[in-house]
């Protein structure tokens, strides 16, 4: 027998009527910052016999220990076990978190598995609202809505950074690597169906994702086996099937069963959307973009900057200012949100010149999507270690000098048309 969970045992309220909550840094009693030191949220499937049914365990300091305002490291791994759970699904549940820690009274979250930013106001702190509650949210949710395939659940919360540091290498990166790495052999072509995903509509609410193979959701959360497996545990959730039988220009990826599919989803709002290009009937961005791409009008080329990256850009602005005029699901054709996954992929921008337009990225994020990209730009163009031709902000902050850096690498995009 399978009881349903209507209670939470937490000192807040927990309503989605909390879900667009914002905790202002005035506000807040501690943060937990993935961009600025270790954090990490997993989902592991393990044996039945391996779980403590509704066990909540901290291990380190509860928030007590916490200088107010001070960004600290946390981990929360969930272990789930039952008859019907796939390792498909474990993402799935991840990406659930965001929506579930939302709803809590007090806390804001945003992001995804190591790049999550957790905020705890003073008023939830001064009502009693501590680590462990955190585990019991994350519990009763999934108990409560994956009941199909989860029979017995326990929450480890880790704030002792040298151990959030350690399992973060060794238990939380090789778990994405993986399931990445599921996803390599597939094409945009080799499959019937796409998928939508609305999830972020409680923040953006004409936002959809159009979900392919080739371009994972723009938070870098839902990839398409992702959406294909929340559509199998919920059939009439956040994620539809979309067929891609009636094509309208292969050019730029434009579909009309995708059209409609989006025009149905936005509630009107959205005609339609292109997959591949940026310039044409762009796909929209919510606010939980790990990337944003926008043109650089000197180079005929794109820049590329991350969530993480705090300095400037070429465009003379920083993240923060990319993303005040990207997001809020509107189109902006020249500009887009997209996950740090998308950045490799042969579809990148495909009608436009794809990844041959990147002419400037953080040196960290270069350097985490190096590896994927120069295999990438060796395959479709022949170029040999690409990333060499890309600027950064140790080479160049301003078009002038970045400019004169691309002109000396011979940087492919130069001799391109110009995309606008
Ligand atoms: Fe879904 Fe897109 Fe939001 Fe990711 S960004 S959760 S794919 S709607
Ligand atoms: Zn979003």
């Amino acid at each position: 027998i399978k009881i349903k969970i209507t209670n939470i045992d937490i000192p807040v309220a927990f309503a989605s009527a909390f879900e667009g909550e914002i905790v202002r840094k005035k506000q807040m009693q501690v943060e937990f910052d993935g961009s600025r030191v270790d954090c990490f949220e997993l989902v592991q499937t393990k044996e039945a016999s391996e779980i403590e049914d509704h066990k909540i365990e901290l291990i380190g300091p509860d928030f007590d220990s916490f200088e107010k305002g001070s960004k600290q490291s946390i981990a929360y791994i969930v272990e789930v076990a039952g008859k019907g759970m796939q390792s498909d699904f474990e993402s799935v549940f991840e990406r659930k978190f965001h929506s579930y820690l939302n709803c809590i009274e007090g806390v804001m979250h945003t992001g995804q598995r190591d790049m999550i930013r957790v905020r705890i106001s003073d008023a939830a702190y001064d009502a009693g609202f501590r680590a462990k509650h955190i585990g019991e949210v994350l519990y009763a949710k999934i108990k409560n809505d994956f009941d199909a395939v989860v029979d017995k659940c326990q929450v480890k919360v880790i704030t002792d950074p040298e151990l959030v540091t350690k399992l973060r290498h060794e238990l939380a990166i090789p778990a994405f690597d993986k399931r990445d790495d599921r996803l390599k052999s597939l094409t945009d072509e080799s499959v019937d169906v796409y998928y939508s995903c609305i999830m972020c509509q409680a923040f953006s609410p004409s936002h959809v994702c159009v979900v392919t193979p080739e371009r994972l959701g723009l938070c870098g959360a839902v990839s398409w086996l992702d959406a294909k497996a929340t559509n199998e545990l919920e059939p009439t959730g956040p994620c539809q099937v979309i067929t891609k039988e009636r094509p309208i220009d292969e050019r730029i990826g434009e579909y009309e069963d995708v059209n409609e599919a989006v025009k149905k989803f936005s509630n009107g709002a959205l005609e339609d959307v292109s997959l591949y290009s940026i310039m044409e009937k762009p796909m929209t961005s919510c606010g939980c973009f790990e990337c944003i791409c926008g043109i650089e009008p000197f180079s005929n080329g794109v820049i590329i900057a991350n969530r993480e990256y705090a300095g400037m850009t070429p465009l003379g602005m920083t993240f923060a200012d990319l993303a005040s005029m990207t997001g809020g699901g509107v189109q902006t054709p020249g500009f887009m949100g997209h996950g740090k996954h998308f950045i490799a992929s042969k579809k990148f921008m495909k009608a436009e010149g794809g990844i041959e337009r990147i002419v400037w990225m953080p040196k960290d994020l270069k350097e985490s999507v190096a590896e994927r990209l120069n295999a990438t730009a060796k395959e479709l163009y022949g170029i040999d270690n690409f990333t060499d031709m890309i600027g950064d902000e140790t080479i160049a902050e301003d078009p002038e000098t970045l400019l004169e850096f691309l002109t000396e690498k011979g940087h492919p995009a130069l001799g391109m048309e110009p995309m606008m």
